[in-house]
């Protein structure tokens, strides 16, 4: 550079000056060296660990596999980033969220849509009317007990309590005990009628929460603190299942937990466990189970796996969501069961949702803890706010009192013995469905496991099961399509059960129209064409990158919210 003063040092310069300097102050440069040396070991260290965790965990193979997928998907990915594939590929995601908004965003000159506050505000009566139609907009049958889950209805008797309790604690907030003495005597109540039904020990302590996610969020949150301040685990894993609840991964992505998913047994289609065992380390804060799942409705080895929390004292959470208030139940009800419960000590914690087969009014769910001390590790508490010391059990501040009111008024009025006759009608249904699969269109379809409760999922080995989905689409059935393997499954819920010859019955004329389906197409020598399930799960199944998944599925939740 003309003009610089500054003199170029060539690299044999500065290591005869690093060397004098040595020689001047030999402690000094010693000390550094030794730090340097550490950082270094310990950076090597910390990635042979994690190597030899990760081989002991998944095995060479799987460790090859792995790599082979990371490999796939990374090239795919910059496949999809090329410049002429990248505009085209946002094309066809635009166009099929195109389709997903005129189906799901009434338009046209027969919609008034709101889109600021009314100027003045509307009569009461308007109101009722928009109301009115609002609910009678086109929708997938439920009353006609078509839909798979989602409406776990308890009756028209039960939703006019539920109201009548809603209303009384309209106002209230479980927030402020004082103001509201009743909400909180409620609340504690339905923790402990939850907490009898799951077997749990005298010391046991739980929460009621808006839902299952946020159970399992809270559950799995206790035991990444617990692992923290009693282990010093900095970085938290958990071990679950394939089959397990999304709310699982949502946890590890929203508490920094790093997710091992471990596949299933093909033949019991309950979680590995051995493979569960491999891939306990140091860093294992929690194990997990379903009873039962949701995508095949089954019920892991608890048993097994408490066994592995025992021996290596990690927490274990089973997930009784789905199985609420049909699981503790099924014994008295008269149907085959397996131990699930508090009754095995290795389990410490279980979330139930009073939502779904409690007949609660949605918005409501239990998580329950072996102890108190893991119910306080979920807790938030800020000593210092301005606003006044604080703390709130979960993720909510403000709660709504009136759900608390409508679930504690659903569990007295069912009582056990409205559970257990309830849990012999959806479970009776799920039987009849079952065994009309295995016995009336086998070889067509098949039954996945043994499934001990209200959901059962099926797929066939002739015939693309996504087209029986479609089919079934088209004659007004809401099911689950699943995917990994490919299947569908219906969850029996109240209104179902009075509709199973219906079902029973369209069911046969789905598999008969996919049947034709294939024949023709194979006639004609060409591909058959597509439905909207067998398109999607179709193209995902067989994509390594799942971009354009997410981006599908981002865009819809934004269609969502178009007003
Ligand atoms: C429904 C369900 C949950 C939680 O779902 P929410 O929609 O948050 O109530 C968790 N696990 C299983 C197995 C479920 O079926």
């Amino acid at each position: 550079m003309p003009g610089s003063s500054r003199v170029p040092i060539s690299l044999r310069d500065l290591t005869s000056m690093k060397a004098d300097a040595r020689k001047r102050n030999p402690r000094i440069f010693f000390n550094l060296d030794l730090v340097r040396n550490l950082v270094f070991a310990w950076f090597v260290l910390r990635h042979f660990r994690r190597a030899v965790r990760q081989i002991r965990g998944r095995g060479i193979l799987g460790t090859l596999h792995s790599l082979y997928l990371s490999f796939l998907r990374l090239s795919y990915g910059a496949f999809l980033s090329l410049p002429g594939v990248r505009g085209k590929v946002q094309a066809q995601v635009d166009a099929a969220l195109k389709q997903i908004e005129d189906k799901l965003v009434p338009k046209g000159p027969g919609v008034n849509r709101y889109l600021t506050l009314p100027k003045n505000g509307w009569a009461e009566e308007a109101i009722k009317e928009e109301l009115g139609k609002l609910s009678e907009l086109k929708h997938a049958s439920w009353e006609k007990g078509q839909v798979s889950g989602a409406v776990y209805h308890g009756g028209d008797e039960l939703l006019d309590l539920q109201s009548e309790a809603y209303r009384k604690f309209a106002v209230s907030n479980p927030l402020h005990p004082d103001v509201f003495p009743g909400v909180r005597k409620m609340e504690a109540e339905i923790v402990a009628m939850v907490g009898a039904m799951f077997n749990a020990p005298a010391n046991a302590g739980g929460i009621t929460t808006s839902g299952g996610t946020e159970s399992i969020l809270i559950a799995c949150l206790s035991a990444r603190n617990k692992g923290y301040r009693e282990r010093g685990v900095t970085e938290p894993e958990m071990i679950i299942p394939i089959t397990a609840h999304a709310a699982f991964h949502k946890a590890g992505h929203y508490f920094g937990i790093k997710v091992h998913e471990v596949a299933i047994d093909p033949l019991t289609l309950k979680v590995n466990t051995r493979a569960v065992a491999r891939l306990i380390n140091f860093n294992t804060i929690l194990l997990v189970g379903s009873a039962p799942n949701f995508p095949h409705g089954i019920i892991d080895d608890i048993a097994a796996l408490s066994r592995l929390a025992l021996r290596h004292n990690i927490p274990l959470h089973v997930d009784c969501c789905l199985g609420s208030f049909l699981v503790p139940f099924l014994d008295r009800a008269g149907f085959p069961t397996t131990p699930f419960d508090f009754r095995l000590k290795g389990v410490t914690s279980i979330s139930c949702d009073t939502h779904k087969y409690g007949f609660a009014p949605k918005g409501n769910s239990v998580v329950v803890f072996r102890t108190k001390k893991l119910r306080q590790y979920g807790y938030f508490i800020s000593a210092t706010w301005t606003g006044g010391v604080y703390a709130s059990p979960s993720l909510a501040g403000s709660r709504a009192g009136s759900l608390i009111a409508g679930t504690w008024a659903s569990l007295m009025k069912l009582g056990e013995d409205g559970y257990v006759s309830s849990c012999r009608e959806i479970i009776g249904a799920a039987k009849i469905i079952e065994g009309h699969i295995r016995e009336k269109f086998h070889p067509d379809l098949y039954v996945l496991g043994e499934p001990l409760l209200s959901v059962v999922a099926f797929s066939s080995k002739t015939l693309d099961i996504y087209d029986v989905a479609d089919e079934m689409s088209s004659l007004g059935w809401h099911l689950n399509a699943l995917q990994d393997p490919p299947a569908i499954h219906i969850a029996v819920v109240k209104p179902t059960v009075k509709h199973v010859d219906n079902f029973v019955r369209d069911l046969g004329k789905a598999v008969e129209a996919a049947k034709k389906k294939e024949a023709d197409a194979k006639k004609e020598g060409k591909k058959r064409p597509k439905g909207q399930a067998a398109a999607l799960y179709g193209v995902a199944g067989s994509l390594p990158d799942k971009r354009i998944v997410d981006a599908m599925a981002a865009g819809f939740i934004d269609t969502l919210y178009k007003a």
